[in-house]
């Protein structure tokens, strides 16, 4: 069992916080219903409020954001056509081929070293409209971009995206798991990026402190289409108010927080970004990504073990160090003393 002294110094990912006592609290409270039935009224008041937040019409809850992501592309085209990604993207690289093995379709990558889809690239490997050629049947995008290092989508970018899929008639959806990590760091509302795509997933679980839950935004057609495909998936959940609840209570409480996981992460790259050994990207958000000279990264996280902190080795020259509310102000500097140190003796 992980106890709150243990999540305190653990920077693997923003999933591994553990519900607040008052969220607890909150949770307790909740009112139930079967929810495959429509009638669970605190996951509807959830839906209502992400649907509003993002200027959609409806939306959905999912227990995984895996789950939401993979019925947006089962939604929105259909098997045999060409999903376009982020070559390091989370629907590529973390879903276990879903979109293929699931959702019947090939992938084709685009670059996305800066966090964004490059539509010049885009444009070079987009299949003609050919009767006998494979077509697009999506295009995903990430934001925050997750191995990008919590890279904020810039909006001029995706406004042009979108004026090029809209032209294609292909769909545009949103991974959008840390959507609210851009929101709070830019200052700005969600709609500032769901305006231009078709759809979104949001995760609750991420940062916000939830235990777990995602939610997939669209049109009333989308969603509709997406509530038999989560069924389909085995995610007809029954009575699960509770972890609405835990949702609701996180963005009403836990949101503001995420701009002190922000600063907390500026803070330790600022110490350690001059290290001539490694290369930290700088951070946007609150994620901080950290590439060694050499294929060290499993020797760094190892080094970071013994002195009580947990982080993630994503390559074999990539550190992944991530910030949320659970951690404290001794964690944050007793890593950037870590990885100080650690260049020293190594
Ligand atoms: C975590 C994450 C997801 C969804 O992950 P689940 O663990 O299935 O909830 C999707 N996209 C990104 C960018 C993520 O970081």
């Amino acid at each position: 069992m992980a106890t709150y002294e243990d999540v305190a110094f653990d920077f693997r990912s923003d999933t591994v916080t553990l519900p607040t006592p008052d969220m607890k609290a909150a949770m307790m409270e909740a009112e139930m219903g079967d929810d495959v039935y429509g009638e669970d009224p605190t996951v509807l008041a959830l839906q209502d409020r992400i649907a509003a937040e993002t200027g959609m019409e409806a939306s959905l809850f999912f227990p995984t954001g895996s789950m939401a992501n993979l019925v947006a592309l089962m939604a929105q085209t259909e098997p045999g056509r060409q999903l376009y990604c982020g070559a390091r993207g989370h629907v590529k690289l973390f879903e276990l081929g879903s979109f293929a093995s699931l959702a019947g379709l090939s992938q084709v990558d685009v670059p996305d070293t800066h966090g964004f889809l490059d539509l010049e690239q885009l444009q070079k490997v987009w299949a003609p409209e050919i009767y006998y050629m494979t077509q697009p049947g999506i295009v995903v995008v990430e934001n925050t971009h997750n191995i990008g290092g919590g890279l904020i989508y810039p909006v001029e970018e995706l406004v042009d995206l979108h004026r090029f899929t809209q032209e294609k008639g292909v769909p545009l959806h949103m991974d959008g798991a840390r959507l609210w990590h851009a929101a709070v760091a830019q200052g700005r509302s969600l709609s500032t990026w769901t305006r231009h795509v078709e759809s979104v997933m949001l995760s609750v679980s991420k940062g916000l402190g939830a235990p777990i839950g995602s939610v997939l935004a669209g049109s009333k057609a989308v969603i509709e289409r997406a509530l038999p495909l989560r069924k389909l998936l085995g995610g007809g959940m029954r009575q699960v108010g509770q972890l609405a609840a835990a949702a609701l209570y996180a963005l009403d409480h836990h949101l503001v927080l995420l701009a002190r996981d922000h600063t907390r992460c500026q803070e330790v790259f600022g110490t350690i970004k001059n290290l001539p050994w490694l290369e930290a990207v700088a951070p946007q958000t609150n994620i901080l990504i950290i590439h060694t000279e050499r294929p060290e990264a499993g020797d760094l996280v190892a080094h970071l073990t013994e002195r009580g902190l947990k982080t993630l080795a994503i390559s074999p020259s990539t550190v992944r160090a991530v910030f949320h509310l659970n951690l404290t102000d001794e964690a944050c500097e007793r890593l950037a003393d870590a990885i100080k140190e650690w260049g020293r003796t190594r």
